[in-house]
C-alpha cells in the first residue's frame, strides 16, 4: 500500500465529471453502496475522495478523514471536501440524519476497524476514546472485536 503510483491522480481525475465550479461534481466510477465513490489501487479499494486529496493536498493524517462539506457522497469537487476526525464524521451523520440501518452499521464497523487499527498503532485506549468521543470500555469492546475478526478481513 505504499507504493506511489503517479498514474492514480490521472484515474481519479479520468472518473470525475467536472462541472461549474461551485456545483457538485459526480464520480462516475464505481461507488460503494452510500454512494462514495470508490477506485481499485494496489490490490485494495480506496475512497475516491481520499485519493483526491492526497493528490492534492498530500497525506492525510492517521487520525483524519476526508468529508463532505455538501453531504453529496458521490460528490468529487475538491472545494467541496474538507478534513475532519472520525468522530466528526460520525456527528456530522448524525445531525443530518443521514444514517439509517445498514448504513449505520457499516459506519460502525469501520470506526471499529479504525478503532482497532489506532490501538494496534500504539495509542492508549485514553487516546482513542477521546478521538472518538467514546467511552474507554468502548474502545476496550471493540478492540477486542477488531482482533477476533482481523483474520477475516
Ligand atoms: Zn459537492
Amino acid at each position: 500500500m505504499n507504493r506511489t503510483d503517479g498514474s492514480v491522480p490521472k484515474r481519479v481525475w479520468a472518473k470525475i465529471d467536472v462541472r461549474e465550479q461551485d456545483e457538485c461534481w459526480p464520480w462516475k466510477g464505481s461507488k460503494r453502496r452510500e454512494g462514495h465513490g470508490q477506485l481499485w489501487v494496489a490490490g485494495t479499494t480506496v475512497a475516491a475522495t481520499r485519493l483526491l486529496w492526497v493528490s492534492i493536498h498530500g497525506p492525510v493524517p492517521r487520525d483524519r478523514v476526508v468529508m463532505h462539506k455538501c453531504d453529496n457522497p458521490p460528490c468529487m469537487n475538491p472545494k467541496h471536501l474538507q478534513l475532519g476526525t472520525n468522530h466528526d464524521n460520525v456527528l456530522d451523520a448524525q445531525r443530518k440524519g443521514r444514517l439509517k440501518g445498514r448504513a449505520r452499521r457499516k459506519l460502525k464497523a469501520e470506526t471499529r476497524r479504525e478503532i482497532g487499527r489506532l490501538r494496534a498503532s500504539g495509542l492508549t485506549q485514553r487516546e482513542v476514546a477521546e478521538q472518538f468521543g467514546v467511552n474507554p470500555r468502548t474502545v476496550a469492546v471493540w478492540t477486542k472485536r477488531y482482533r477476533e475478526s482481523s483474520g477475516q478481513e
